[in-house]
């Protein structure tokens, strides 16, 4: 980083800074500049980079959505058989909710081709949820417990599982 010649900010005129971004070169006040592993960058260049590393297009998306809500409604419909053994179920909801989840993370990346997209994880929850929602929906319509509570653990813990597996784990 160049200290020699401190100049304005290019996002904030009226700030002065000594901070250039390593890439382009222009300068950035503190607000504006993001450590990365190579050091300090403006913003714009950081989500440039990252557009190369997201390659999802739309089509991606929408058979990622698809495939989401299916999964959603294999989750939904996972919880609701475990209801059928009430005691053991709860059990089987917590461990295998979150085994369920990872699998429906891995099938929800295939689907999308293996690209990696900024809001795919986003799109996975909404398409989960989607298809979750109304086996808990009758659970609670019908004042089922053992319902509520396998679809609601067996649900959650896999939605949960399913994205944090898209957002954080490949
Ligand atoms: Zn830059
Ligand atoms: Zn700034």
């Amino acid at each position: 980083m160049s200290e020699a010649q401190p100049g304005y900010c290019a996002n904030h005129p009226g700030v002065a800074t000594a901070l250039r971004c390593n890439r382009c070169d222009k300068y950035i006040c503190t607000r504006c500049a993001v450590l990365t592993p190579v050091g300090y960058r403006c913003k714009e260049c950081v989500r440039s980079q990252q557009n190369v590393f997201f390659t999802a297009g739309p089509g991606e998306y929408l058979v990622s959505a698809i495939v989401s809500v299916v999964a959603g409604v294999l989750l939904g419909m996972g919880g609701s058989l475990l209801q059928l053994i009430p005691l053991f179920g709860i059990w089987l909801g917590i461990i295998g909710g979150p085994v369920a989840g990872r699998m429906a993370g891995d099938l929800i990346f295939r689907a999308a081709q293996r690209r990696r997209g900024r809001y795919l994880w986003l799109v996975a929850a909404g398409g989960l949820a989607l298809g979750v929602l109304p086996f808990l929906a009758w659970a609670l319509l019908t004042r089922d417990l053992w319902g509520i509570a396998s679809v609601g653990l067996f649900g959650v813990l896999g939605v949960g599982a399913a994205v944090a597996w898209l957002r954080f784990g490949k």
